[in-house]
């Protein structure tokens, strides 16, 4: 495993040593800020491999921070907040975030989440043509996405959105994302559009649409397509 190089953000320093003690334990190299003012000094010299990025600073918004790093980085940022609330998730998302995690939380859950973001950014995924993901196999170069190795038949918004859910596994992606990223811009608002693409993607790929295994819904935020591959 490459040394990967962990920055975090975090003024609570309870928090603070609970993740050092963590990273050193799992063998993770990391560095440590209080404020925003720091973490881009820190950022900019030490060029890490992923952020965790408290929201709640004393010199403002972590969610600030996370705007002036995706101006410049495609780096995987995991916010870990005390804020419940779906708004700031949401915000915190859309600034450019690709996890979140609110307080309290478990430092095994938040490993796993670190490995994950770590995976999708080595780039490995880009060498093959192929994303696997449980039972769907995605082949870039032909477009075609197979379900328990039968070619789904898919309409073209269907597919892309699976598509997009195959490039951005295990992550939480908002609706808006979604449906910019899918639908285009101007139709962010369109909530039903997706409700309604995602339950009949579900009917294609799930063994119980009701109780889904790949599409998850992540309540009042968006969807998170799991893959335990
Ligand atoms: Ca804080």
């Amino acid at each position: 495993m490459k040394n990967y190089l962990i920055q975090i953000i975090e003024d609570d320093p309870s928090v603070k040593k609970l993740l050092e003690i963590t990273f050193r334990e799992y063998g993770f190299n990391h560095i440590s800020c209080e404020n925003k003012k720091n973490a881009m000094v820190m950022f900019l010299s030490h060029n890490p491999d992923l952020l965790i990025v408290d929201l709640g600073l004393s010199d403002g918004d972590g969610k600030e921070f996370i705007k002036q790093v995706r101006e410049i980085s495609k780096l995987p940022i995991v916010v870990l907040s005390a804020r419940h609330d779906e708004k700031e998730i949401i915000a915190a998302l859309d600034a450019g975030a690709d996890d979140y995690m609110t307080k309290p939380f478990s430092v095994n859950e938040l490993l796993a989440r670190i490995r994950t973001n770590l995976r999708r950014n080595t780039g490995d995924e880009n060498i093959s043509s192929k994303i696997l993901c449980g039972e769907l196999e995605m082949d870039i170069a032909s477009r075609d996405i197979f379900f328990k190795n039968e070619q789904l038949k898919l309409t073209p918004i269907e597919y892309e959105l699976l598509k997009y859910f195959l490039l951005n596994t295990n992550k939480t992606l908002t609706h808006k994302q979604i449906l910019k990223e899918v639908w285009g811009v101007g139709y962010q608002s369109e909530m039903q559009y997706l409700r309604t693409y995602v339950n009949t993607l579900r009917k294609k790929i799930e063994q119980n649409s009701t109780r889904p295994n790949y599409i998850k819904t992540e309540s009042g935020i968006g969807y998170r397509f799991c893959c335990n591959n």
